[in-house]
C-alpha cells in the first residue's frame, strides 16, 4: 500500500489507532447516521474523548498539540474506512479550529477552542447564502452596531453541521456599501440565541449522514466579543488566507474514497462470476481497475507534495485549486468506472460504491465550485 514520505513512525500509531476507532464507533452507525440524516451528538464526545477533534490545535487551547499531517492522517483513515462518512470534522477540526486559532483574540481561542476539542460545541462555518455562493463579496447577511450589541439579520443556505452547530462562524457585512473590505466574521453561540433558526436539514442526493441546513438570522443580538479577531472588515481577507487548507482537506478525501473505491471493486470483481471466469478476469476490468488505480496513486502524490508545502507555510492558491479541481474530478471519475465493474449491484444504495458515487458529486461544488478553481489557476498563469 502507498505510504506518504512523511509518515513517520508516530504518525503511524495515530493512524492504527484512528482506524480502530472508526471501525468500532463509526463504522457500525453509518447506516443508521444516513437514515437520521446526521451523526449523534454523542459521536462528537467519543471522537473529543479519542483525541480526533482538534488534533492540529495546540495544547494549551486544549487541543492534541499536533499538525496538518496528523488532520492529514485522521482524514485518510475516516474516508478509508467506508469511502462514505457524514461525520464532519474537517468542517469542525481543520477550518473553524483554524479561523479561531489564526485569528482569533486570546480570549476567543481559550473561550471555544478546549470545548471544540471535547466535542462539547460543534462547530459550522456559514458563507454561502441563497442568493450569494461564488461570488461571495456580494454576500447580504449584515451586522450593526445597536448600542453595546451587533445585530445580526439575513440567512444562509448549505450549512453543513448546521442541525447540530452550537458555534457558528457567520460571514456577514458589517459595512453594507463595501464589497471585501466590509465583510466580518461574526461567532454565533446558538444556546438561547433569540432571532436564530434553523431551517429543515436538506435533502441531498448523496451525503446523507452529514446535515446541510439553511439558517436564518433575524435582529440575533451577538455580543462584539464574538467578532473574530475583534476587528471589523477583515473577514475575506481572513477567508482567503485559509481556502487553500479547505481545498487540500477536500483533496485528501477525493484521494481517500479512490482508493477505497478501487479496493471495494477489486473485492467485487474478484468473487463475480460472468462466461466462466471472474470479473476481474476480464481484461477490461484489469486494465480498467489499472488505470483508477494509478490515478489514485497520481493524486495521493499530488497530495503529499501540497500537504508537505502547507505545513511549510508554503502551499499557494493556485496550486490547492489545481489540487482540489483535479482530485475531485478523479474521484467522481474513478468512482463511475468503478461502479460500472459493479454491474446493477453497483445501482443499489447497499452497496458502498453507490453511496460513494452519489457523494463524490458535490465535491466539485463546494469549497469554491471547480471553475472558480481554474479561474484562479487561469489568474496565476500571467503573474
Ligand atoms: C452538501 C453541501 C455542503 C455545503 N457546505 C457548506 C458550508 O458548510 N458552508 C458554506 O458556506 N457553504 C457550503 N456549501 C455551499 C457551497 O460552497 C456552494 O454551493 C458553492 O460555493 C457554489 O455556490 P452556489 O451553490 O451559490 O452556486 P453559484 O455560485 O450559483 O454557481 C453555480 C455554478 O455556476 C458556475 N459558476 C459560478 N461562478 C462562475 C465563474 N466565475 N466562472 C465560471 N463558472 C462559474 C459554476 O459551475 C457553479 O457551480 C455547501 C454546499 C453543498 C451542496
Amino acid at each position: 500500500m502507498y505510504r506518504p514520505r512523511w509518515m513517520n513512525e508516530e504518525l503511524g500509531i495515530l493512524s492504527d489507532h484512528v482506524a480502530r476507532f472508526y471501525a468500532a464507533e463509526m463504522v457500525p452507525n453509518e447506516e443508521r447516521w444516513r437514515e437520521q440524516g446526521h451523526v449523534d451528538r454523542e459521536f462528537w464526545r467519543k471522537a473529543g474523548e479519542a483525541g480526533i477533534l482538534c488534533a492540529s490545535i495546540p495544547e494549551e487551547y486544549g487541543g492534541a498539540g499536533g499538525n496538518f499531517y496528523h488532520e492529514a492522517v485522521l482524514l485518510t483513515e475516516q474516508y478509508r474506512a467506508t469511502g462514505v462518512s457524514g461525520f464532519s470534522n474537517s468542517i469542525h477540526s481543520q477550518i473553524v479550529a483554524h479561523y479561531i486559532l489564526n485569528y482569533g483574540t486570546e480570549d476567543q481561542k481559550r473561550r471555544w477552542l478546549p470545548k471544540m476539542a471535547t466535542g462539547e460545541l460543534v462547530t459550522a462555518i456559514a458563507m454561502t447564502e441563497p442568493g450569494a455562493g461564488s461570488d461571495l463579496q456580494s454576500i447580504r447577511t449584515n451586522a450593526r452596531m445597536d448600542g453595546n450589541s451587533y445585530v445580526l439579520n439575513g440567512s444562509k443556505m448549505f450549512i453543513t453541521n448546521g442541525q447540530l452547530a452550537d458555534l457558528i462562524v457567520v460571514v456577514c457585512k458589517t459595512d453594507t456599501e463595501a464589497r471585501a473590505r466590509g465583510i466580518s466574521l461574526l461567532l454565533l453561540e446558538t444556546e438561547g440565541a433569540e432571532g436564530f433558526r434553523r431551517g429543515r436539514n436538506l435533502e441531498k442526493i448523496g451525503q446523507h449522514g452529514s446535515d446541510t441546513s439553511e439558517l436564518f438570522f433575524d435582529d440575533v443580538r451577538v455580543s462584539p466579543d464574538n467578532l473574530l479577531g475583534g476587528v471589523e472588515g477583515q473577514g475575506f481577507y481572513q477567508l482567503m488566507q485559509q481556502l487553500p487548507q479547505e481545498r487540500l482537506v477536500i483533496g485528501i478525501r477525493a484521494a481517500a474514497v479512490m482508493e477505497r473505491a478501487v479496493e471495494d471493486t477489486i473485492a467485487y470483481t474478484s468473487q463475480r462470476e460472468a462466461f466462466g471466469k471472474t470479473l476481474f478476469d476480464l481484461q477490461n476490468t484489469r486494465f480498467k481497475l489499472a488505470e483508477a488505480k494509478t490515478t489514485a496513486h497520481i493524486a495521493r502524490v499530488f497530495i503529499d507534495d501540497c500537504i508537505e508545502r502547507l505545513v511549510a507555510g508554503e502551499l499557494d492558491v493556485a496550486t490547492a485549486a489545481m489540487l482540489k479541481w483535479w482530485s475531485t474530478q478523479m474521484q467522481c471519475d474513478v468512482v463511475d468506472e468503478c461502479l460500472q465493474l459493479h454491474g446493477g449491484y453497483g445501482y443499489m444504495k447497499e452497496f458502498g460504491i453507490a453511496q460513494m458515487y452519489a457523494d463524490a458529486r458535490v465535491q466539485k461544488i463546494y469549497g469554491g465550485a471547480n471553475e472558480i478553481m481554474k479561474e484562479l489557476i487561469a489568474r496565476s498563469l500571467t503573474e
